[in-house]
């Protein structure tokens, strides 16, 4: 599986809830803190295995994302759901088509690319136009995995308010943001991990998201060697928060690159 990569890697481009850390307008302790680990990008991850590069979510943040940490190829695109912060930088992807003159293949549930469809329209209509446009395959999953990249990945389906996100499951490795409950038949998938991401917007209850506690309760019962939190809210401060988790259960942060697979006990 993961080991047969050359290198593997986790990298955090965005740690951040939708709005983003600082969020505008704010003059809080998290807003204004000089700790590089408190700037917080809307949430998504490349993997890199080998020499594919998978990503999951097109934040707002994208180009940047994509500036910042060098990103060099796009292989395939994983989204976990539709809501803006995790689709909206989906038209950045134009600078990858130009280098790899072909389309990039996108993934999501029939729920994510119904939406991803209906709000980049100009992408799907077919008409002719003399602007450059991204040039996409749309893939639906439902709960099979899906083969790319020389790995399997596998549909992790949670629950996100009152809507459907997935997690996704590749190795011993898995990230699941924006969830406020993991049914039993998907916990029951998520044993025996390495890596485990989770949802952790706030220390207060949220409708739609995990606590900083809830997702230290999905922890301890599913028992990852590590445990990253992420979708991180202005409501925690990296430090204090980090000082006070278990030691393998860490707050993630942008820039944050987490070997996995062979590289992981190096
Ligand atoms: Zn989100
Ligand atoms: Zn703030
Ligand atoms: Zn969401």
């Amino acid at each position: 599986m993961l080991e047969e990569f050359g290198h593997a890697s986790i990298l955090v481009l965005g740690s951040g809830t939708s709005v983003g850390v600082p969020m505008v307008g704010c003059r809080c302790k998290v807003c204004t803190s000089a700790d590089p680990r408190d700037k917080r990008l809307r949430p998504s991850v490349l993997l890199r295995l080998g020499d594919a590069r998978v990503l999951i979510d097109t934040t707002p943040d994208f180009r940047y994302q994509a500036l910042r940490f060098g990103i060099e190829r796009i292989d395939a695109i994983l989204y976990t759901h539709s809501h803006a912060d995790h689709i909206l930088g989906l038209d950045d992807v134009r600078p990858f088509n130009f280098m790899q003159k072909r389309d990039i293949p996108i993934y999501g549930s029939s729920e994510s690319l119904t939406v991803i469809e209906r709000t980049f329209e100009y992408v799907f209509d077919h008409a002719p136009s003399e602007s450059s446009r991204p040039r996409l395959s749309l893939h639906c999953f439902e709960s099979e995995p899906i083969h790319l990249a020389g790995i399997d990945f596998e549909p992790i389906r949670a629950f996100h308010g009152k809507g459907t996100v997935y997690g996704f499951r590749f190795g011993d490795c898995a990230y699941l943001t924006d969830h406020s409950e993991i049914p039993p038949e998907s916990r029951e998938r998520l044993t025996g991990l390495d890596v485990l991401f989770l949802d952790a917007l706030r220390h207060n209850p949220h409708p739609t998201h995990s606590t900083v506690e809830e997702s230290l309760t999905t922890v301890a019962s599913l028992k990852p060697q590590r445990a990253y939190f992420t979708h991180i809210s202005h409501d925690l401060l990296h430090a204090t928060v980090e000082a006070r988790l278990p030691p393998d259960v860490h707050l993630a942060y942008d820039g944050l690159e987490i070997p996995i697979g062979a590289n992981a006990a190096v």
